[in-house]
């Protein structure tokens, strides 16, 4: 049996998310306990297992009458049928395959019935937002007046799609995605269970892999075990069986081509990326935190050139970071792991990077007669990680065909100055002026001497 399922909470103690257990322990302090529960959120974050923790609390009869927990005792009849889903009080139903108005009026017909043993009758609903429209309307009638002996739990992974009249009869529990430590937490617990070996950097990593869902995080964790065959696992390891140590060269690579607005390139990567069986959603993360780190060297004007060299202005980084969290957002859900992040490098290519204003009075002076300005234009339309540069870049002099630039750091110096920097800078200049332009760049840091 699968690890996830093996290792399902038993007890609101249990649960693993924090704000869960918190959430479940008001939930039934509460003197008149909500008759109808909604549960909502991604896949493997416990949502069932919630709900079958909910029945038994409602139905449990071993309960100590002294006891300082409403916890389900786990060893009474009818917590033991509820857990292995026998118990004939609590009905599990999935909305996908019952989704229509006869399969809710049928419902609403045997609601009416007392429980054949239990305290209450409980419905989890699950895949609720499957339902039609005419069986909410249904569903509905019985929610606003359900009988005393029944309780609903209603659970979907698409709030957005439970109507407003369905969800106003419910107690609402959103259930996020799980932090690193309520993911350690649960992997902890599946490998002390089962007696796996792991080194912790390995659980960290395998926590990291898991995306924030605690059923992801134990099918990685089943598979390594069954890999390491009782050896302890090792962080290279972890690293070696999800080939995630190559990880850092595809997100250059592919921030390479962001920067280089270079689709094809860009393609090439996510493809590659995709053949070594890297999860994108991890891949997304890997991306934004490196991005994460360029945007922290750029305001803090550390400004030290990146492993590939490459280079956003803040505008730019803060258009990527939206770009890319929405593919985040849209990966889970994409029928076509790669698509969303294919779609943002087109996107990037497509749309028009606004310019940085700058503050400070050396980077926003006024070139004679606007030539940077118009050498910025230029090169934007072919490059847009070079017209950043140029945007923190002044002229020094121009006389003569002679183009002289200053720049506040030494890396944008390098950049302006690289082979094939120079013939993109050379070609916009001849195409303002008509004639060949030779460009040199001074760096010159700001208040100081030229270098
Ligand atoms: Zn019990």
């Amino acid at each position: 049996m699968a690890f996830y399922r093996t290792y399902r909470p038993q007890t609101i103690a249990q649960l693993d998310s924090e704000y869960i257990r918190e959430i479940l322990y008001s939930f039934f302090s509460t003197k008149k306990t909500p008759q109808s529960v909604l549960l909502t959120g991604p896949k493997g974050l416990g949502k069932t297992s919630a709900a079958r923790i909910i029945a038994k609390v409602v139905n449990c009869t071993g309960r100590r009458k002294d006891a300082k927990t409403i916890d389900p005792c786990n060893k009474c009849s009818e917590c033991v049928s509820i857990s292995s889903g026998s118990y004939l009080d609590v009905l599990e139903i999935d909305g996908a395959s019952n989704r229509g108005i006869d399969e809710i009026r049928d419902l609403r017909e045997k609601v009416k019935l007392s429980p054949a043993s239990a305290q209450k009758k409980v419905y989890i609903i699950d895949e609720v937002h499957m339902l039609t429209t005419e069986a909410f309307n249904a569903l509905l009638k019985t929610l606003e007046e359900p009988p005393t002996h029944v309780m609903f739990i209603l659970c979907t992974t698409e709030l957005q799609k439970v109507p407003a009249t369905i969800l106003s009869r419910c107690f609402h529990i959103s259930f996020e995605v799980a932090t690193e430590d309520e993911l350690l937490r649960s992997l902890d617990r599946i490998a002390k269970g089962e007696g796996i070996k792991i080194e912790k950097e390995a659980l960290k990593k395998v926590a990291s892999l898991a995306l924030g869902s605690f059923r992801d995080g134990a099918k990685v964790l089943e598979e390594l075990g069954f890999f390491a065959k009782k050896k302890q696992i090792t962080l290279s390891m972890v690293e070696a069986q999800y080939r995630v140590s190559h990880m850092q060269m595809f997100v250059n690579d592919l921030l390479a081509s962001f920067a280089q607005k270079d689709v094809q390139k860009g393609f090439l990567v996510i493809q590659k990326t995709v053949k070594q069986g890297v999860d994108m959603r991890y891949f997304i993360e890997e991306i934004t935190k490196t991005l994460h780190r360029v945007l922290l060297e750029s305001v803090e004007k550390k400004q030290t050139p990146i492993e590939s060299g490459f280079s956003f202005t803040l505008a730019e980084i803060q258009t990527l970071a939206v770009f890319l969290d929405s593919a985040y957002q849209k990966t889970k859900y994409s029928p076509i792991q790669e698509l969303p992040l294919e779609l943002v490098l087109v996107q990037w290519v497509r749309q028009d990077v606004p310019a940085v204003q700058s503050s400070d009075p050396q980077l926003a002076q006024i070139p004679p007669k606007d030539f940077l300005g118009k050498l910025i234009e230029k090169v934007k339309l072919s490059n847009h990680s070079i017209a950043g540069v140029l945007r923190g870049s002044a002229i020094d002099s121009f006389e003569k065909n002679k183009l002289v630039l200053t720049t506040p750091y030494a890396f944008h110096k390098d950049r302006l100055e690289d082979k094939q920097v120079q013939s993109i800078l050379a070609k916009a200049c001849e195409d303002i002026c008509g004639t060949r332009v030779n460009i040199s760049v001074i760096h010159r840091p700001k208040g100081g001497e030229a270098i």
